[in-house]
């Protein structure tokens, strides 16, 4: 991995370079007390003072709701127009958290498990991920539970450490290597600096090792219940989460024509599970948060090798009824 500076004002000409050769800049902007990923025409737009965004990046590769095809019927006969790659823009994401950029490994997991999703490859192969380490936190994160940590490289290709009047620029990929290469003039040789000194401190809340001794047998278990008691089933956790990718398939049918859609869905709503008979075999709250947490930290790395989880804290953050992952990982924990 090569290291190198860029200083600020070279960072944000890099930036305008890239967006005026025609990259799309993803970048956090702020909006009164929220910030969240937004599509930038200008560096001016960009707010780096928050802790976290409202909303992850994953929507960059994995949009709210997308078109999968179309289709139309004509004289007895059924044209399709399928998902068309060749309009997808060379994509910028910058300033996301190491917990963001960390995110995109289990989603790519999922997209990938069986059939490799096409709609989703394609972003991702157009997308270059320029991440910022952590240098504040709140009582939300928990990055260093679940073998992260505020200046963690994986998942980035570029990963930005602020430092006096700068960065340390982590070259990590290939394809950070071929976006700094771009504009080499904007960047300087490596400042030799311990990026450690300038990290968030991030406690470590739980035990890992324990978690994962302890949640692949709790499928009867009376947690699931207790905690899952004042959970609304409103679904926020899981559309912020950088690693959820439950979805829903819809029909916008027009007469004999019509779009294939692809919907973001959440396994805490009650109907998610519900069959057309009737039959629904997640029927209460606590069957639907033990789907949750046994997904993200059981099933997931047993199947894909992967946790669904990066301890970003945004679940936290948004639950309207302050159920808090870290203290119901750690209550886990320690059973
Ligand atoms: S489950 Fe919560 S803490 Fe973990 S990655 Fe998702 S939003 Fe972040
Ligand atoms: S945000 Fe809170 S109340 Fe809503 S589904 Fe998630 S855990 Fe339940």
């Amino acid at each position: 991995m090569e290291k190198k500076y860029i200083s600020h004002n070279s960072l944000m000409n890099w930036l305008t370079k890239l967006n005026d050769e025609g990259s799309q800049i993803y970048a956090p902007v702020a909006k009164g007390d929220k910030t969240d990923y937004k599509q930038i025409t200008s560096v001016e737009e960009i707010s780096m003072d928050h802790i976290q965004t409202t909303q992850s990046a994953k929507a960059v590769a994995f949009p709210r709701t997308e078109k999968l095809f179309s289709y139309k019927k004509e004289n007895g006969d059924v044209t399709l127009q399928n998902f068309e790659t060749t309009s997808i823009p060379e994509t910028v994401v910058f300033g996301i958290h190491p917990c963001d950029a960390a995110g995109f490994k289990p989603l790519s997991g999922i997209f990938n498990w069986d059939t490799p999703d096409l709609p989703f490859n394609e972003r991702m192969k157009r997308t270059t991920l320029i991440a910022v380490s952590c240098t504040q936190c709140d009582e939300f994160c928990f990055c260093t539970s679940v073998n992260g940590s505020p200046g963690n490289t994986a998942g980035s290709d570029i990963l930005l450490t602020p430092v006096k009047d700068g960065y340390l620029a982590e070259i990590i990929t290939e394809k950070g290597e071929n976006l700094a290469d771009k504009h080499s003039t904007f960047f300087e040789a490596d400042p030799n600096i311990n990026k450690e000194e300038y990290l968030a401190k991030v406690p470590v809340q739980f035990s890992l090792e324990e978690l994962n001794k302890k949640i692949s047998n709790m499928f009867e278990s009376p947690v699931w219940k207790q905690q899952s008691e004042r959970c609304l089933g409103c679904g926020a956790c899981a559309y912020v989460c950088p690693t959820c990718a439950c979805f829903d398939i819809q029909e916008d049918a027009h007469g004999s024509s019509g779009n294939r859609l692809r919907c973001w869905d959440a396994c805490g709503f009650s109907l998610f599970t519900m069959h057309t008979s009737g039959h629904n075999p997640r029927e209460v709250q606590s069957q639907r948060w033990r789907q949750r947490l046994l997904h993200k930290f059981s099933y997931m790395p047993e199947r894909i090798s992967v946790r669904g989880c990066t301890g970003c804290g945004r679940c936290s953050r948004a639950c309207p009824v302050d159920m808090n992952i870290a203290e119901h990982l750690t209550e886990i924990a320690s059973l």
